[in-house]
């Protein structure tokens, strides 16, 4: 167990998370993969304050194509209806192109979570126009709809960079055409939760068309979870435990049927299977110690999810997950 869930499960201020779950039913996985997030390596052009998964430009880990080719042929046998792909910034792997088109031949819903500052970068011009041809659903992070806050945490000049390319995706039909779905990512800058995902959805839009002109299809809130970088500013400002005791204040029975590791798995780079991308983040394998080869050929089984004191990031509140609340 790393040293952050170390953390989590030594304060005594909150019940240890598997306690508050009275069902059963919701500690394991449901019977069928219904979606495989990909995570194609640490490597990222940035290097977020709050990145719970620790990427940078000077990260190694890069998911090689046997490991793609393993994910893919795990899709296609247990049919799963979303391929999720992310990172890092999944576009710097060297085969992301490969992986988008090989998922799009097996899969009808692939997706791409994108920091949008890569794709300005020359090498990488050509990407929106790509995933408009093949029609991927493009995940934006947009830590928030002024330059202020979002260059606080991304970087100067990272606001006013993403809403060109959005500029461009919009003019490419994205959060315009049915087929081409543009969703934003909001995750709070600091120790708090984020708003009402609706009204945050309605503010953004309001706020994103009236200064920039530009559109997209739902907005997803995102609580920041208590790994990675995340982590250590919460233990650095003091923040950890009364971090940790309003999450735990905040559990919401009712997000437990959609949490999102009873769907999903969660491959990293070296094919090591997760429940979900905290969990990856956390180094907390499947309880099963499969990997991706393992699970080439054989029947998918129904799991116990590997649930520790950072999975109250899930359930605070209207619920969090990648695709944003969950109740
Ligand atoms: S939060 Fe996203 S964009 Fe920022 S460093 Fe992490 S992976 Fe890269
Ligand atoms: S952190 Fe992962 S394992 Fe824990 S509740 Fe959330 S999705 Fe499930």
């Amino acid at each position: 167990m790393s040293q952050a869930l170390e953390d989590l499960r030594g304060l005594k201020c909150i019940p240890d998370f598997e306690d508050r779950i009275t069902s059963e039913e919701y500690k394991y996985t449901t019977d069928k993969l219904d979606v495989m997030q990909i995570n194609v390596g640490r490597l990222c052009n940035l290097a977020c304050k709050h990145c719970h998964v620790e990427a940078g430009p000077g990260r190694t880990e890069i998911m090689p194509r046997k490991v793609m080719e393993a994910c893919l042929a795990v899709c296609r046998e247990q049919q799963v209806s979303t391929i999720d792909i992310t990172g890092g910034a999944p576009e710097m792997n060297p085969d992301f192109e490969w992986l988008v088109e090989e998922s799009c031949k097996i899969c009808s819903h692939v997706i791409v979570r994108t920091n949008l500052v890569i794709l300005k970068e020359e090498k990488y011009r050509h990407l929106p126009k790509f995933y408009a041809d093949h029609k991927v659903e493009v995940v934006c992070s947009l830590p928030y709809y002024r330059a202020k806050e979002m260059n606080r945490v991304r970087g100067d000049g990272t606001f006013e960079t993403a809403i060109e390319v959005i500029r461009e995706l919009n003019k490419l039909g994205y959060g315009k055409e049915e087929d081409l779905v543009l969703n934003m990512v909001y995750n709070p800058a600091g120790a708090f939760f984020p708003p009402a995902q609706d009204a945050m959805e309605k503010e953004y839009k309001m706020k994103l068309w009236k200064d920039y002109g530009i559109v997209f299809n739902s907005l997803f809130t995102i609580t920041n979870n208590p790994m990675g970088r995340f982590e250590t500013f919460l233990k650095r400002s003091g923040n950890l435990e009364s971090y940790m005791k309003k999450l735990s204040d905040a559990f919401n029975t009712a997000t437990l049927p959609g949490l999102m590791c009873r769907f999903q798995i969660s491959v990293r780079y070296d094919g090591k299977v997760y429940d979900c991308d905290f969990n990856q983040a956390a180094d907390l394998p499947v309880l099963t110690g499969e990997t991706i080869f393992d699970m080439v050929g054989k029947p998918y089984k129904k799991r116990k999810i590997c649930l520790a004191n950072h999975c109250y990031g899930c359930t605070a509140g209207q619920g969090s997950s990648c695709g944003g609340a969950t109740e």
